[in-house]
């Protein structure tokens, strides 16, 4: 029931999962602040539009693909957002792919669902609801990167009411090759800043584990073969290694350039830590994690990927 797809945000995710869309046969129309971008998109003859407004207005569903919850935030609610009509939208569903906090994706579930819809919409998909009134969320922020973006095989985790998930699952099978009902409204981001909190913390232990056995007189080679058959083992010892030299095609091996760059993990280290501290969750190392991304960060390595934590933090090869 979905022909018209409105995409807000078309940077070095968002381009990709669009292009996607387009070759899947969709209608688009796209907006982005950066007009260089909006020029590529009309070139392709792509539909554009000046304001998220005027997206909502050509579109069934929108997509969002912003850089984080301020920025998401002002594509809903700013004054020329998403959601300006207030009691007449014309969209029937809204899903946000960035990567946000969980707070935030339930407050806009919330201001989307008091949203009236210009027209009754009968959506196929779902049996027991003939028309419906009220526009309706979905978060579903991705893991895979852009390689995966590109690709169209990322994982989309989704939060929001499942037979909505059900309804939006080719589309988003179009951008990606795996999606996983998380639960009600925010899960899907719940799901992905935990994933990031713990593959980062990992990435922190090996690197520190790595480092120590250098500094004792182990090569990082040995100890990476040591670990990957014991119990130390885990997705960045054997499929991410940070060290330069132990493994071929990952960013280490790089320089530490084209994977997931410091700033956007030091960036969801600081949305776990302040879900944790909503929550009153007791999680010293959540709290720790970001200030190590903060600092590698600040000695100017925010673009390179998350692993050169052990390079110049671990090895100390940056002072
Ligand atoms: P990006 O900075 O490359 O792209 C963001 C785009 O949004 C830019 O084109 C920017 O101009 C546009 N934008 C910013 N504010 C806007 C506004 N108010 N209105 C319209 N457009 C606006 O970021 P990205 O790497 O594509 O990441 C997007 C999201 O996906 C982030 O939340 C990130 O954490 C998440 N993510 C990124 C990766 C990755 O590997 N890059 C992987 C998984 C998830």
């Amino acid at each position: 029931s979905f022909e018209n797809v409105g995409f807000i945000g078309l940077g070095n995710m968002g381009s990709r999962m669009a292009n996607n869309l387009l070759k899947a046969g969709y209608k688009m129309t796209v907006h982005d602040v950066n007009c260089n971008v909006m020029k590529k998109y009309s070139d392709m003859g792509v539909s554009t539009k000046q304001t998220p407004f005027e997206v909502a207005e050509a579109s069934d569903v929108v997509i969002t693909m912003l850089p984080s919850s301020s920025h998401v935030l002002n594509v809903y609610n700013g004054p020329d957002g998403l959601l300006q009509g207030g009691d007449l939208l014309t969209p029937q569903l809204f899903i946000d792919s960035s990567t946000i906090d969980p707070q935030t994706s339930r407050k806009l579930a919330v201001s989307v669902s008091n949203c009236i819809l210009k027209e009754k919409k009968v959506w196929i998909h779902i049996t027991y609801v003939e028309n419906w009134e009220n526009p309706v969320m979905l978060d579903a922020p991705v893991s895979g990167g852009v390689v995966a973006a590109e690709a169209g095989s990322l994982t989309f985790m989704v939060g929001g009411s499942e037979d909505v998930y059900l309804a939006a699952k080719s589309l988003l099978l179009s951008m990606g090759k795996n999606t996983i009902f998380c639960g009600g409204p925010g899960n899907g981001s719940v799901a992905k800043i935990c994933n990031n909190l713990a593959m980062a913390i990992s990435m922190l232990g090996l690197s520190e584990a790595l480092a120590l056995g250098q500094s004792l007189g182990i090569t990082a080679s040995t100890l990476t073969k040591i670990f990957n058959s014991s119990s130390a083992r885990c997705w960045s010892s054997d499929s991410y290694n940070p060290v330069p030299g132990v493994m071929q095609g990952v960013p280490s091996s790089r320089n530490y350039s084209g994977g997931f760059a410091s700033k956007l993990m030091a960036k969801d280290l600081n949305l776990a830590a302040a879900s944790a501290e909503e929550v009153g969750q007791r999680c010293p190392l959540t709290f720790l994690a970001p200030n190590i991304y903060t600092e590698i960060c600040n000695d100017g390595h925010e673009t390179e990927d998350f692993s050169c934590v052990f390079q110049h933090y671990y090895s100390g090869k940056s002072k």
